[in-house]
């Protein structure tokens, strides 16, 4: 055989091999993805191309090339469609099934069309051995249905190559090397055919085959060496750029390692410029604090509030959970950052709903109950006392005749922003309203003197200072019933009935006074209200 001959299939069965290698490499780790499996297929169809390619330089009759040509078109026609597929996998296309079974129409009438050519000519008009070489090479004279072929050829390896220029810019630098390696395999097979097609090539050789060997090597480098297989970068960004939640991602020591778009939204100033920093040194910069969340530990979901450059308050809550390495061992955590603003808002408004009054901002009722049970049983088992007042607007009812309702409302508000007061100079003093221009202040480890001061204070303050607005200047008072808990261990709703007594007692003698709970009734007469 012809040493040049023999150098050329050389080269090509060494690049069938290397590409042999790859389609088990592939194969062996086809359960890590799924693109691996595209790969093996890539990999095989691009063998079968390859040494029937090899088998097809060392035939000696035309039938003989006709023969190889018909098993080299397995390959020829599939390949560029599965390389085509594995760039459309790595960029995170939407893969129907359609799609990929349109992308194999062409090969496979192209396959139809080589095997059935002697019948119709339409592939290649002729098929003849080249004078002048060195030794034997064939050449076709081309039929209508090659320009189809060679089009669709061209037309995925340029696809490919369009999709991954498009994604450049949005590749993280060290998954870039991957690309390159993606972009020259689709790249360098496109401009061997096209040389060759051009008649450029010496001998008339097909090139391909052997600019394979360099592409499979790059490809095997960039498996073992940038994990291309294991990892789909790109398709892996797209999904976390398109999450509605914030990440951040941190390595063992805190430090930012990634980020998506979401959280610069939600902390603008917050990039990927910043890596390398920890999250307490970012947020610092954010925002001259520490980040809020102290312990980031697996499984951590808390809320932190976020003043927005608006000065909007938001509220955000964030999950941790460990990122582990392949063996199982902790290499960073990954941070999940959801906007709970909206649901803390509708949160507090039913809060307040609940446990508020619309008019005088108190805590209504049947929450000042439970709340200061709460605050009787804490007091009792220390052996401390509470005390219990309780107060009621006088003549009342004269306001709203003489002004309206809404001045009575007035009046209502005006005496709560007095007795507020009390809850500076009476720590934990839990205050409600506890009917229509009734009062109730629960004072928890509180002796009767200190509470009794209280009271008068806000009797005094009130009565002291008329309300005045567009309606004139009101004079208002209320009355007072106070009592504390004994050892006796009296329960809050016997508590309440003793200050109830008191304030009775308060509005009988006058109103506009404080009465401490002295005991029961003596008179039936004496019925409080
Ligand atoms: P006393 O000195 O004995 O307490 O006399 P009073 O007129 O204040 O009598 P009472 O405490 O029974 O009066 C309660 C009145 O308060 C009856 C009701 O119409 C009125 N009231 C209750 N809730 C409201 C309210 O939210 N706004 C207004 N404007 N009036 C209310
Ligand atoms: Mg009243
Ligand atoms: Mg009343």
């Amino acid at each position: 055989m012809d040493p040049t001959l023999t150098m050329f299939i050389s080269l090509i069965a060494t690049s069938g091999v290397f590409t042999v290698f790859l389609c088990m490499y592939a194969y062996i780790k086809r359960k890590e993805t799924p693109s691996a499996y595209t790969f093996v297929i890539y990999t095989a169809t691009q063998a079968i191309y390859i040494f029937a390619h090899a088998f097809e330089m060392s035939s000696d009759t035309i039938a003989e090339v006709k023969k190889w040509t018909m098993l080299e078109y397995i390959g020829i026609g599939a390949a560029p469609a599965i390389g085509l597929l594995i760039v459309m996998q790595y960029v995170g296309m939407n893969l129907t099934r359609t799609r990929v079974a349109a992308l194999f129409v062409i090969p496979a009438i192209t396959l139809v069309m080589v095997i059935t050519n002697d019948y119709h000519h339409l592939f290649y008009k002729d098929m003849y051995f080249r004078e002048n070489t060195p030794f034997l090479t064939t050449d076709i004279v081309i039929g209508q249905y090659y320009i189809v072929h060679g089009a669709y050829i061209f037309g995925c390896m340029l696809a490919a190559v369009v999709l991954l220029l498009r994604r450049w810019r949005q590749t993280k630098k060290a998954y870039r090397l991957q690309l390159v390696t993606l972009i020259m395999g689709q790249f360098m097979p496109m401009t061997g055919a096209f040389v060759y097609l051009m008649g450029l090539t010496p001998y008339g050789i097909d090139p391909v085959p052997m600019i394979l060997c360099i592409t499979s090597a790059m490809y095997i480098w960039a498996i073992v060496s940038t994990k291309m297989l294991t990892i789909i970068p790109i398709a892996k960004d797209r999904i976390f750029e398109s999450m509605r939640e914030g990440a951040i991602v941190l390595d063992f020591a805190d430090r930012l390692v990634d980020t998506n778009g979401v959280i610069t939204v939600m902390f603008p100033g917050f990039t990927t410029d910043m890596l390398g920093l920890t999250l307490d040194e970012i947020w610092i910069r954010l925002s001259g604090e520490p980040f809020p969340v102290a312990r980031l530990e697996d499984g951590v979901q808390e809320e932190f509030s976020w003043r927005s450059a608006e000065g909007r308050e938001c509220f955000y809550q964030i999950r941790s959970s460990v990122v582990r390495g392949r063996n199982g061992e902790p290499i960073g955590s990954l941070l999940m950052v959801i906007d709970v603003t909206e649901q803390k808002l509708l949160q507090d408004q039913l809060e307040q709903l609940a446990y508020y009054d619309g008019l005088t901002k108190l805590l209504n009722r049947s929450e000042f109950l439970r709340r200061s049970k709460m605050i009787l049983e804490e007091d009792s088992s220390k052996q401390l006392t509470t005390c219990i007042l309780l107060f009621d607007i006088d003549h009342f009812k004269h306001i709203n005749d003489t002004y309206g309702h809404d001045v009575g409302d007035l009046a209502i508000q005006h005496v709560v922003k007095v007795s507020r007061r009390v809850e500076a100079d009476a720590p934990g003093a839990l205050i409600a309203r506890y009917g229509g221009e009734e009062f109730v202040i629960a004072l928890p480890d509180c002796s009767l003197d200190k509470a009794a001061l209280l009271a008068e204070q806000i009797r005094a303050q009130l009565a002291a200072k008329e309300m005045n607005g567009s309606y004139g200047s009101i004079a208002i008072t209320a009355s007072f019933g106070l009592t504390q808990s004994s050892q006796r261990g009296e329960s809050l709703q016997m508590l309440l009935k003793h200050a109830d007594i008191a304030l009775y007692q308060a509005k009988r003698a006058g109103r506009n006074q404080v009465r401490l709970y002295d005991g029961p009734l003596e008179s039936p007469l004496d019925t409080p209200r």
